[in-house]
């Protein structure tokens, strides 16, 4: 199969990732679903650095491209992409205790859960909420990651992000048009990339800053479905939950193929380990179906959809 890339651009890529550049890359196991088609490449970046170089060069020769922090928020169809997918491990992060706002400067691949959990040995209180995310800062400050009544939002003090026709430049938390899990460079579209952030933290125990974060644990674990999943599905509608319309429209335990909609919690579908990314795909499709139906809601999805999709199965949208 051809690729975007050319021979020149390869061997380029080659040698400055060296084993980590690898063409036509199966992506599910770059995602938490498990599920999805191959990348014409992937690149994988230990540091913001390269992750500067590479994107700047991939904008240079006009290649189609995009960036995964864990793949916790993207459903990837089984059809592939044409494109070249970086994936972002960039992870140094430097406390700052000694002037005020207290502050934790982080590149945008560390995972935010450690974050917080780094924060937590410190006595640092800000992130508990962040715990449990499964994804990185990066993939935080652009969908606006939230949890527990907070987001980022709240505590977003400057994210330093590289654009391909304005270069680098710092936004504040108020630059960012924050919205319910968006921002608006998601709602845009724009290939922007997060290089790095710096959230505002406050002094506080160890003992309270992990209390707090074992309860919230503890809650998560007793209302979502453990296994392969990308979380919650469809944003919540003002005032009500998405899950609670797909309980009610009696959706609950509904499988397609490998997937299933999880019997804990009506917003998460679950990769039983066979599933596509179509088995999932039509799951949306039929909960959004249903949700019309019987409550005239248009549900939104909360994650994003990559790459082309096969129309809706009719013969399970009837069942
Ligand atoms: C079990 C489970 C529980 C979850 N719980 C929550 C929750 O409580 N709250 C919540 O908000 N979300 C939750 N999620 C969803 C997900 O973890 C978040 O949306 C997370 O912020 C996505 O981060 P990521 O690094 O995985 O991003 P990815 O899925 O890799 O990417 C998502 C989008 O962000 C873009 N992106 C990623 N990194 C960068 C970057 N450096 N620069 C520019 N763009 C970038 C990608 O291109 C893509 O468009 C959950 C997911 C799972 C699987």
């Amino acid at each position: 199969m051809k690729s975007v890339l050319n021979a020149q651009q390869i061997e380029e890529l080659g040698k400055l990732l060296g084993r980590n550049f690898e063409e036509f890359v199966p992506l599910g196991k770059y995602t938490t679903a498990n599920v999805g088609g191959s990348a014409d490449a992937v690149c994988i970046i230990n540091n913001s650095s390269d992750l500067e170089t590479i994107c700047t060069l991939l904008w240079r020769w006009n290649i189609p491209f995009r960036i995964f922090g864990k793949g916790s928020n993207v459903l990837v169809s089984d059809k592939g992409i044409h494109e070249v997918v970086i994936i972002n491990r960039s992870k140094n992060i430097e406390f700052n205790e000694d002037n005020y706002p207290i502050s934790v400067f982080t590149e945008s691949g560390v995972n935010f859960g450690s974050l917080a959990r780094q924060a937590a040995l410190r006595g640092l209180s800000g992130l508990e909420w962040v715990n449990s995310v499964p994804g990185t800062v990066g993939g935080g400050v652009y969908g606006n990651a939230g949890a527990h009544g907070s987001d980022t939002q709240q505590i977003l003090l400057l994210a330093e992000i590289l654009h391909p026709i304005h270069g680098k430049k710092c936004y504040s938390a108020a630059d960012m048009y924050y919205a319910y899990r968006s921002s608006a460079f998601k709602r845009n579209h724009e290939p922007v990339i997060i290089l790095n952030a710096t959230f505002r933290l406050e002094k506080s125990t160890r003992e309270d800053v992990e209390g707090r974060m074992a309860k919230y644990m503890e809650h998560r674990q007793s209302t979502q479905p453990p296994g392969a999943s990308l979380g919650s599905m469809f944003k919540n509608p003002p005032g009500d939950y998405a899950a609670r319309l797909i309980e009610a429209a009696g959706l609950k335990g509904t499988k397609i193929g490998g997937a299933e909609i999880s019997k804990r919690h009506a917003n998460f579908f679950v990769n039983d380990e066979n599933a596509s990314a179509n088995d999932i795909y039509q799951l949306t499709q039929l909960a959004k179906t249903a949700v019309k139906q019987n409550f005239n809601h248009d549900l939104e999805l909360e994650i994003e959809l990559i790459g082309e999709w096969d129309a809706p199965d009719s013969a399970a949208l009837e069942n």
